[in-house]
């Protein structure tokens, strides 16, 4: 799809480093008081009076994770952004800037850049933050993007990893699965175009998978949405290798166990439905599939009457004692070994 399309474009050598860092970042101006300076000198300045400071890096790789067969680039750039916020939302923080270091070869024509740069822009405008800076450089073939976010949040605010208790409640907001089912779709769809690239595929029953694949959404509402409800999570993470791999996290760094509930797992009926067109357990996709980019947290259980019943947020187990370990609750009453298996790009984890 991008390959087929290279006539008419701009090559970037036409720009060069500097006439492309210019072109590309010449739409972005700060907006946020906490921005002193943005793009332009050697370092960027930003203030947060007597705030925490929050800062997040993630790095994204061509052939590793992301496919662009199937991932337009306007996309890859807004979920690129997303993939940083949601880290300084599951510290409990506001995200406020950004920056944005690419590596990209020649391959790529300006335009290419224009696009993944316009879901930078999009995801900074409704996020609210600001593109403060970044690095540009060349690549001998694939595509590189690293972003990194910057934030803030009230020290007694900050929620840490490592703060849960034994009885305190496990909570998740949204749905699982999505993403990762989202993919599979998308995979598919692929190896049909490739042995017939006049296929034309109906993916409206799959909009929703699809969606959460190329365009996560970052939960920036759920610290406010907390702060409102007057509920201070005592640990929190973000889920984007997958519930069990998340839960195994918290577990460790706050030396303690869980129980899971399977039937209390919040997922989507496309979900549901979809797993059963593939014949995969949809509670296993859940535990693994990974990339939703939804926020998993501990509450004090005097705190439940706080949450009860709000539509984003699921309690799906609770903490126990470190000896206890850490288990799903089958359905049918089993106890299981809680495991992480990710399936993306590491394969195996522990
Ligand atoms: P330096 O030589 O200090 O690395 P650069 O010429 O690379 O400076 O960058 C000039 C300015 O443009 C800096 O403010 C830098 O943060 C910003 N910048 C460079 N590349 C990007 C990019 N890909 N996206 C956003 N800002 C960028
Ligand atoms: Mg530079």
């Amino acid at each position: 799809m991008f390959e087929n399309s290279q006539e008419n474009k701009t090559n970037l050598s036409q720009l060069g480093e500097f006439g492309l860092i210019d072109h590309l970042t010449k739409n972005f101006s700060p907006k946020l008081e906490s921005t002193v300076k943005a793009i332009g000198d050697d370092a960027a300045v930003v203030r947060f009076e007597d705030k925490e400071t929050l800062i997040s890096t993630d790095l994204l790789i061509e052939g590793v994770h992301f496919d662009l067969a199937y991932m337009p680039l306007k996309h890859l750039g807004y979920k690129a952004i997303m993939v940083n916020l949601s880290d300084i939302y599951a510290m409990n923080g506001t995200a406020t800037q950004v920056t944005v270091s690419i590596a990209v070869s020649n391959r790529f024509p300006v335009e290419a850049l224009e696009e993944l740069y316009a879901g930078i822009q999009l995801a900074s405008k409704i996020y609210n933050v600001d593109v403060v800076g970044g690095d540009t450089t060349s690549s001998t073939s694939g595509l590189l993007i690293s972003v990194t976010a910057i934030g803030h949040a009230e020290k007694e605010k900050v929620t840490y990893r490592n703060g849960a208790k034994a009885n305190d409640l496990l909570v998740v907001t949204g749905d699982l699965g999505a993403a990762y089912m989202g993919l599979q779709v998308l995979e598919r769809e692929k190896e049909v175009f490739k042995a017939n690239p006049n296929s034309q595929p109906d993916l409206d029953q799959y909009t929703y998978l699809i969606e959460r694949q190329l365009k996560p959404e970052a939960r920036k509402d759920i610290p406010p949405l907390l702060n409102d409800l007057g509920v201070q999570p005592t640990s929190m993470i973000d889920i984007s290798d997958g519930l069990s791999s998340e839960i195994i996290h918290l577990c460790k760094h706050s030396k303690v166990g869980a129980n899971l509930f399977e039937e209390k797992i919040p997922l989507d009926p496309a979900v549901i439905s979809v797993c059963e067109e593939f014949q995969i357990d949809s509670t296993m996709i859940a535990l693994s599939g990974g990339e939703d980019y939804e926020l998993l947290f501990t509450i004090k259980q005097d705190d439940f009457d706080k949450i009860k019943g709000n539509p984003h947020l699921t309690v799906i187990g609770h903490m126990t004692e470190e000896n206890e370990g850490m288990h799903l609750i089958t359905r049918a009453n089993q106890k299981l070994p809680l495991i992480a298996r990710g399936w993306n790009s590491m394969e195996e984890k522990d």
